[in-house]
């Protein structure tokens, strides 16, 4: 099977890769392991100075890394930017923070000393999605290879030259050769590298069914993993929010990334007080997003990532107003060529609806009423997934008692979720487990090991 990249703004194919064989995936996994094993005694200070270099590669890299984002999976070009902004971000953030993070701790029991370490594991595989084929990525790497491990990236199939660049910003800051490495290969291999006994634990971004199955293989295996799945985000606003802005932050909340993030709010819960006027604005805050060529600069909204996934989506739009949702705006696809779907508003939503029940993976947004302030709390937690929320009210006493009832990862009170390498990133229920950023996103992939001096 050959892997490809595909332009989905034009359908035109950039380039085609070769599917890695067994034996050259094998090399690339023996090549981590060796590598790690010197890796792992490498001193803090060093590491550091790699991953600083790997940040400034990203920064001076921006606009070429942006371009691959661009025209692989057609992220507004201006968003790719950022996105490699934010990489290096990630990469500084751990080059400063991981020695303390991992700091020795005493632990003062009946032994003459006693003490908790953080080592490494080894080599990690990470799973990887397309919709930010950079930040995914970045926010594994940076505090796994800072606590001294090895990583083997196998990304989603149509971002072949996004890993390739990855691999090369690592190389050309100075990591160990082979310490972090691409196996081009599709899903189908991923079974056979979780049981490679070189690997020694997984990460997985990515969708309910590739979770499911990829916690299936690492239990055979009994390995470690850590799950970031999928979302339908809610976001509420309660009768004392400030409309306007909710309105405006509600519209990029949704369209973030043309729709393709599993924390771009989905469902939009608003209370009876401010209904009708939350409604009204969003409507004109997502007409007036530009849906365009993703390589112009005042693009919002560009294609989506591949033809089948917008077809998809549209599926569950069309499924949603067979069932009684009203459209309010877009939900056609659009003639010419590309992967193109509009802004897209649904009224009147409600369970049993894909709209509701399912994650919508573009530019939907379902628009829910709640009586009140428990109603709309029991909306926004009536989900399969729990990744993040997005609160608006003016009273910080009501948000922080809200906050608390919300069954999510994360909260944000009046303003869109997002993530930050400071705060813990990740989900509950079927939006996956374990936590990526901060302290304890580099605590996931190490062994906690004690040990006691009689
Ligand atoms: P996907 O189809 O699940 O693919 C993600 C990765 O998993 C790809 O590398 C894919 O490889 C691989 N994969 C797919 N099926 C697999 C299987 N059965 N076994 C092993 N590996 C498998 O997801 P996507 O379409 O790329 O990304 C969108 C999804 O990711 C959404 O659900 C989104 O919410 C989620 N996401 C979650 C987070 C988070 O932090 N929680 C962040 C971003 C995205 P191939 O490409 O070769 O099929």
């Amino acid at each position: 099977m050959a892997i490809e990249s595909v332009n989905p703004a034009t359908g035109e194919t950039l380039e085609t890769f070769k599917d890695m064989s067994r034996s050259e995936v094998d090399q690339i996994v023996e090549r981590a392991h060796a590598a790690f094993l010197q890796w792992r005694s490498v001193p803090f200070a060093t590491r550091a100075a790699r991953m600083r270099q790997a940040a400034e590669r990203l920064r001076a890299g921006k606009a070429e890394y942006a371009r691959i984002m661009t025209l692989e999976m057609g992220k507004p070009i201006v968003q790719g930017e950022a996105e490699a902004e934010k990489c290096a971000l990630v990469c500084d953030y751990y080059a400063e923070h991981a020695e303390a993070f991992l700091a020795e701790q005493s632990r003062p029991t009946d032994g003459s000393r006693s003490y908790s370490r953080c080592d490494p594991l080894g080599v990690v595989l990470a799973v990887m999605p397309w919709n930010f084929p950079f930040w995914q990525v970045f926010r594994f790497a940076a505090p796994a290879l800072m606590a001294g491990n090895a990583a083997v990236l196998k990304h989603a199939s149509n971002v072949p030259q996004s890993a390739l660049a990855i691999e090369r910003v690592f190389r050309e800051a100075g990591f160990p050769s082979g310490l972090f490495a691409t196996a081009l290969v599709g899903s189908s291999a991923v079974p056979d590298l979780i049981a490679h006994p070189r690997i020694t634990a997984v990460t997985l971004t990515g969708s309910e069914p590739a979770g499911r199955s990829v916690a299936q293989r690492a239990g055979q295996e009994l390995k470690k993993t850590v799950l970031e799945l999928g979302g339908s985000d809610p976001f509420i606003i309660l009768d004392d929010a400030d409309v306007p802005t909710a309105a405006r932050v509600a519209a990029d909340a949704r369209l973030i990334n043309s729709g393709q993030s599993c924390i771009a709010a989905k469902r939009f819960i608003a209370v009876e007080p401010v209904a009708d006027r939350f409604c009204e604005q969003f409507l004109s805050e997502l007409r007036a997003r530009r849906m365009g060529d993703p390589l112009s600069r005042d693009t919002h909204v560009g294609p989506q990532a591949r033809v089948d996934l917008r077809d998809d989506l549209h599926r569950q739009v069309e499924e949603s107003i067979k069932r009684g949702a009203k459209l309010l705006l877009g939900g056609e696809i659009p003639a010419g060529k590309g992967a193109f779907y509009p802004p897209t508003l649904l009224a009147s939503v409600d369970k049993g609806m894909p709209a509701f029940d399912e994650e919508t993976f573009g530019p939907v947004a379902a628009f829910i009423r709640a009586k009140d302030e428990a109603d709309a709390v029991r909306l926004a937690n009536d989900s399969p997934f729990g990744l993040g929320a997005s609160l608006w009210t003016r009273d910080r006493a009501r948000a922080e008692r809200v906050a608390a009832d919300l069954e999510v990862g994360s909260v944000f009170v009046n303003g869109l979720v997002k993530s930050d390498p400071r705060l813990p990133f990740g989900g509950i229920k079927r939006s996956g487990y374990g936590r990526e950023l901060s302290e304890y996103g580099i605590r996931e992939f190490v062994n906690i090991k004690s040990v006691w001096i009689a």
